[in-house]
């Protein structure tokens, strides 16, 4: 291990203020990312921030020291799904676009969009 990885090697956070601290790619699999875990299909949940990862980096000209936060995979939970209030929502939406505005029903399929009324009402125009 170099000297600067060393220098953040603390799984218990003794010289990082009771926070683990892991060099880059150190960290055990269990801790993600906010980004891992978003890709992973998973949100936080109430845990706060678990340990942290730290870097040094030469990115935008100053050096400096970089941290990325990691939860515990353990105590995450699935991303929230849509809310009741948004699945009404995109029912209504859905609604509408199977409603046709000439003989008003809900005729259970979307309406072709060049024709713009149900297939009944389409076809009843073109008689
Ligand atoms: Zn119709």
């Amino acid at each position: 291990m170099s000297r600067i990885r060393a220098a953040f090697w603390d799984p218990a956070g003794d010289r990082y203020g009771g926070m683990p601290t892991y060099p880059w790619r150190m960290a055990p699999p269990h801790l993600l990312t906010l980004r891992q875990l978003t890709a992973e299909g998973l949100r936080p949940g109430s845990q706060g921030v678990q340990a942290q990862v730290l870097w040094r980096s030469r990115h935008h000209g100053t050096p400096g020291v970089r941290a990325a936060y990691l939860y515990d995979v353990r105590f995450a939970l699935p991303k929230r799904t849509a809310t009741a209030r948004q699945r009404a929502a995109l029912g209504k939406a859905n609604a509408a676009r199977r409603t046709c505005p000439e003989c008003d029903r809900d005729v259970g399929y979307v309406l072709p969009r060049h024709l713009g009324t149900c297939l009944d009402c389409a076809e009843e125009m073109a008689a």
